[in-house]
């Protein structure tokens, strides 16, 4: 049976931390898209983790982790965590990387860079890891796949040859940067093929066996709902699909199998990078809920920097949990906001004069004003708490009240960053 774990918002909901909660029940853990731009911070047994690239499944030694064809593979970051696992004293994972991924090439990154110094003001707040030079490419046609790193080095050249002479115009003439060498992404390339080699698999033939052999299987999102790039709030977006739809294309399963959806939504909202963001709050009020946010505040596992911060706005997260296909909801974080006397929840959005519960097309957030409904907090540490009824009342009903506006069962509540602070419901 197919499981996806995905994000209904803006990304960094703990979905890498609901991964690890039900890895130990899984065969195998997949990651289908997005690349090493966003970090799933992990808090187990051996300590504390911020996975970029490898699936979240690394810590459990049963576990067949894949990353499957629908991501950006950066052989530098993967080559990092491998190690940072080996430090750590973590048995070697299983890994398998699909023949058909492709490859973060060193001009992505360098490309997302220029690209951002150009736009200047109007930057999208990239992390930089080249990921929309890297999409732009594989659905140009001119990507590298992991696969083709193991064939005939003289048609690498020459495909290597063409790409460079549409680089190098750009560099040249629009960035006003150095030229790339041939020789130079060659060279890499081959190192890339050594450190890839134990693991590239046809992972399409894996995850097909798997399947039909009733494996239990979680396919791992990355990012949430809202940086989707068609559902998103698009140009603010990432250039990947972050919806579990996607984990069908992206691992190589038929879409009929993902049989659940487990969608996270964080009790408040989180955002980085740029974009409207509705609900946002600033200052004092903000720096008190960022302080208390995830495992230690709220800041960026893969770039450190604060993370922009809101109350939980269910017009999004409804729409985040419909474009999904949610079939039920982990909600996490919900300790974080013990400190609070009411805590405000957006139940609506006043654009125009217009009222609307409907998350509406992106060009309308701008003016898109938030309506609250104030709920009273529950002025207590929860995180020790381990069943639902334990919780305070103010908490049941906050909860509730979320379950009911997105009408979509909360199965899971997560109240601390480790791994045992999760309820069942
Ligand atoms: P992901 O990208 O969705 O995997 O989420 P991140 O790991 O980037 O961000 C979530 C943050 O919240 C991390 O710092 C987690 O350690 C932390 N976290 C996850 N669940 C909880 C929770 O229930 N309570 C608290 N306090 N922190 C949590
Ligand atoms: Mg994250």
């Amino acid at each position: 049976m197919i499981k996806a774990i995905v994000g209904a918002n803006w990304g960094d909901e703990g979905k890498g931390k609901i991964t690890d909660c039900l890895a130990s029940k899984s065969d195998i853990v997949v990651r289908f898209q997005g690349g090493s731009n966003a970090g799933h911070t992990i808090i187990n047994d051996y300590g504390k983790f911020a996975l970029h690239q490898l699936p979240s499944g690394v810590f459990c030694k049963n576990i067949t982790n894949v990353i499957g064809n629908g991501v950006a593979l950066s052989v530098e970051n993967l080559e990092q965590e491998i190690k940072m696992l080996k430090e750590a004293g973590i048995p070697s994972p299983t890994l398998l990387i699909s023949d058909r991924a492709q490859i973060v090439m060193p001009y992505h990154k360098l490309f997302d860079i220029y690209e951002e110094e150009r736009l200047f003001s109007k930057k999208f707040g990239s992390t930089k890891s080249g990921i929309a030079p890297f999409y732009a490419d594989k659905a140009a046609k001119i990507g590298i796949q992991t696969s083709q790193l193991f064939g005939n080095e003289n048609d690498l050249r020459e495909k290597l040859q063409n790409i460079l002479s549409i680089k190098n115009t750009l560099l040249k003439y629009l960035y006003k940067k150095p030229e790339i060498k041939l020789d130079e992404i060659f060279e890499k390339l081959m190192h890339y093929k050594n450190v890839l080699r134990p693991y590239i698999k046809d992972t399409t033939g894996f995850m097909y066996d798997a399947v039909k052999s009733g494996k239990n299987i979680l396919l791992e999102g990355q990012l949430g709902a809202l940086k989707d790039m068609d559902f998103g709030i698009y140009p603010m977006v990432t250039s990947s699909n972050t919806i579990a739809g996607y984990g069908a294309v992206g691992a190589g399963v038929p879409p009929y199998e993902i049989k659940e959806i487990i969608t996270v939504v964080k009790a408040y909202s989180s955002a980085v990078g740029a974009g409207d963001f509705v609900t946002e709050i600033f200052g004092e009020e903000a720096e008190k809920m960022r302080r208390r946010g995830g495992d230690c505040g709220e800041y960026g596992a893969t770039t450190g920097r604060p993370r922009r911060m809101g109350w939980l706005d269910l017009v999004a997260t409804r729409y985040g949990c419909k474009v999904q296909g949610a079939t039920s909801i982990a909600f996490t974080v919900l300790d974080a906001l013990g400190y609070l006397d009411e805590i405000k929840v957006c139940t609506g959005y006043e654009i125009e004069g217009q009222i609307t519960k409907d998350f509406p097309a992106p060009y309308k957030l701008k003016y898109a004003k938030p309506i609250y409904e104030t709920l009273p907090g529950w002025k207590c540490d929860i995180s020790n708490i381990k069943n639902y009824s334990d919780l305070p009342q103010e908490c049941k009903n906050y909860i509730e009240f979320t379950e009911n506006y997105i009408n979509v069962p909360i199965k899971m509540i997560s109240n601390g960053p480790s791994r045992n602070n999760i309820i069942y419901r």
